[in-house]
């Protein structure tokens, strides 16, 4: 299956980043999907420079309702229409930020999905958290509250002691924790569960992509810190292992 590398601007690009980005990431050589997580207000700027065909645009979050007052948030289907194609829901640092519980990232899923945007769900266990060997028990409970009982989408597994630490689990701790997402997805989703792509994060670079993207079960990254450098993302990118 072809790979999804993701990149996940958060707070962070101007204007005027946009254009010398998507120059860079025009060049690249992989059969990977390439998808860029601006912030909103570069959205449609971003779609709009991106040739057909050079990757997707997605955004960072969405609210679970269609409309209404909620101060701040911003509706699914007003994504979709900007040009976004996914949406990253249930990033730890929104579960820890605005108290994101599995519930609500459920409801954001079920709003993305009902507009059209492939969500891209998050989960991924604290450091307490693997110290303590919780966190096989903690991926699952956020798979079976985050995730509504149809679902068509990515899993990214993203453990939040190696986001932004240039620290990451072991080879054979991201293998075992993507074959027990994967085992979760098919008991409860059988098929769609086999096909479901769970991207890995937390520190992914050019030096450690390659042998990331080539354990079982990994179907791509979702990138942040490195991915606010064209050069960067392009160098992970060409790392993913081809069809
Ligand atoms: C992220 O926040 O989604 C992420 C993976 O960040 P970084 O690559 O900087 O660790």
């Amino acid at each position: 299956m072809r790979q999804i590398i993701a990149g996940n601007w958060k707070m962070n690009g101007k204007f005027s980043d946009i254009a010398p980005f998507v120059a860079t990431i025009v060049q690249a050589e992989t059969e990977a999907e390439l998808i860029i997580c601006p912030p909103f207000p570069m959205l449609q700027s971003f779609a709009a420079a991106l040739p057909a065909g050079k990757g997707s645009i997605g955004g960072q979050n969405c609210h679970a309702n269609l409309a209404g007052a909620h101060t701040g948030d911003v509706a699914a289907a007003l994504l979709a229409e900007a040009g976004a194609k996914y949406v990253i829901l249930g990033h730890s640092e929104r579960r820890m930020d605005h108290g994101e519980t599995n519930a609500d990232v459920a409801g954001k899923v079920l709003a993305a999905m009902n507009a059209g945007l492939i969500p891209i769900v998050c989960v991924g266990e604290t450091g307490p958290e693997r110290d303590a060997g919780e966190e096989m028990h903690i991926v699952h409970t956020q798979l079976t509250h985050s995730l509504p009982d149809s679902f068509a989408g990515i899993i990214a597994y993203e453990p939040v002691w190696a986001i932004g630490t240039g620290r990451t689990p072991s080879e054979a701790e991201v293998a075992a924790m993507h074959a027990h997402i994967r085992a979760n997805l098919v008991a409860r989703f059988a098929e769609d569960g086999a096909k479901t792509p769970i991207l890995y994060g937390g520190s992914v670079k050019p030096g450690n992509a390659a042998a990331l993207l080539a354990l079982p079960e990994v179907g791509g990254a979702l990138v942040g810190g490195a991915s606010l450098f064209a050069a960067d993302f392009l160098a992970i990118a060409a790392s993913a292992p081809r069809g």
